[in-house]
């Protein structure tokens, strides 16, 4: 047998090294691609090593790969100015009706902007379905922007649509686990359910220390691990796995579902434009599906509008040409642990 060899590349790229020991973090204490010495994140090196190595997933009927989707919550009212602004726009048209209509809803200080019924017919319409990270907050928290308990009926609406709800953990949680119990609790109590998922917001992350209270507050598996600042593969996998602790020398018992396209990191921040951004994607897409992977696609409800919406669904019907399974992060887990497909860290340790 081959000796753990765990100073090669591969497996420092797979257990994120670099983010170990006190390395320098973002305004959001994030560590984000820029600092990073692995500088091809469009290959996913490390799943390419573990099939080169034997690695085999298979997934429901025969499907090639899949797509995982998933939304996250940050906000479901309309700013108020935003109101106004109609109200402008329909006196200029000189439409007092339209204005007449606008008016009243000013009484109310929330002026509802969801949109889940529209987004899951969407991903219906191409045989998907999709996960929903909802914030769990208290008034006075860190970006609160809604009471998770006025939410209940659509959040009903999204799971009679077989889509999933997970936590959308606050700005304090991924390193606070008192707090992270207090969210997870109260979104279980809103739902009278169990929560088995979790997103951080900002995508706040501390390796291992996130995976380490995931773990204790009872999460399944987390779908947080993506650059905010780049897209791709952040420790190289495409395949959902189980990180190794290099404070313990463990494996941690909690699935880890990397996240590889947020809307705002393709559409804005790494400033491509749409031809660009497409590209960027097909390229992700077909790379995932070469090594019979997870692709996980993050698309605020923020974002279902325009031009971006119109790019969420491209990316729908692409990959339903392709045949990939294009489910939630529930199932994907699930199928993981029923066929027990995280792969081995021994291959990896013993890479050259
Ligand atoms: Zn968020």
């Amino acid at each position: 047998m081959n000796l753990p060899k765990q100073d090669s590349e591969i497996w420092e790229l797979f257990t994120r090294k670099e983010e170990y020991n006190g390395c320098s973090h973002d305004q959001y204490d994030r560590f984000p691609y820029y600092r990073s010495r692995h500088r091809d994140i469009s290959i996913p090196r490390v799943s390419q090593v573990l099939i080169e190595g034997g690695y085999h997933c298979e997934y429901p009927e025969a499907q090639p790969f899949a797509i995982c989707l998933t939304h996250d919550i940050d906000r479901v009212y309309k700013p108020f100015h935003s109101k106004g602004l109609e109200i402008v726009t329909a006196l200029k048209d000189r439409d007092l009706a339209r204005a007449g209509r606008i008016v009243p809803q000013l009484r109310s200080k929330k002026l509802p902007a969801w949109n889940f019924n529209e987004v899951i017919a969407l991903e219906e319409s191409y045989g998907a379905c999709s996960s929903f990270y909802f914030l769990a907050l208290e008034e006075g928290d860190r970006s609160y922007a809604y009471a998770i308990e006025d939410l209940e009926q659509e959040m009903g609406t999204i799971l009679d649509g077989g889509c999933e709800i997970g936590l959308h953990g606050g700005c304090e949680a991924y390193h606070d686990l008192e707090q992270l119990r207090r969210e997870k609790q109260h979104l279980e109590k809103v739902l009278n359910q169990t929560v088995s998922g979790y997103r951080s917001h900002f995508l706040k992350f501390r390796i291992p220390d996130t995976w380490e209270l995931l773990e204790q507050a009872g999460f399944r598996y987390d779908t947080t691990l993506g650059y905010p600042d780049c897209v791709g593969f952040r420790n190289g996998m495409c395949h959902p796995f189980r990180p190794f602790n290099m404070n313990t020398g463990q494996e941690m018992n909690i699935l880890e579902i990397p996240l590889a396209i947020m809307d705002q990191t393709l559409l804005s921040y790494m400033r491509l434009n749409t031809e660009q951004a497409w590209a960027q994607t097909e390229r992700l897409i077909d790379a995932v599906e070469r090594h019979n992977g997870v692709l996980t696609i993050l698309w605020h409800n923020t974002f279902m509008t325009g031009e971006s919406l119109r790019f969420y669904r491209k990316i729908l019907k692409y990959g339903h040409e392709k045949g990939a399974w294009m489910t939630n992060c529930r199932e994907i887990e699930a199928w993981w642990q029923k066929n027990r497909m995280w792969p081995p860290h021994e291959s990896l340790m013993a890479c050259p």
